[in-house]
């Protein structure tokens, strides 16, 4: 269930929800490290929103039962050789 476009472009990207998930963190003082090097716009108290379309996004990715890629490009072979 992805009700978000930055969700579901972050679930397309393997990996991506990680490596934002570890940029993404709080410096100790409640505000997002990655988020605070943009400071023109002031900083983002952590979560921003960014960790929380990661966290959304891994949490789809876990709970996914998608068939792996190895397994549908086999099927793909099959239908062709018939
Ligand atoms: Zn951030």
């Amino acid at each position: 269930m992805i009700d978000h476009p930055l969700v579901e472009f972050i679930v397309r990207n393997p990996g991506l929800a990680e490596t934002l998930i570890g940029e993404h963190v709080d410096d100790g003082q409640g505000y997002c490290r990655a988020c605070a090097l943009d400071a023109q716009r002031g900083y983002h108290s952590y979560p921003c929103s960014v960790r929380r379309m990661a966290e959304l996004a891994h949490r789809v990715e876990q709970s996914s039962a998608l068939p792996d890629r190895h397994e549908v490009a086999e099927r793909a072979d099959r239908r062709s050789s018939i």
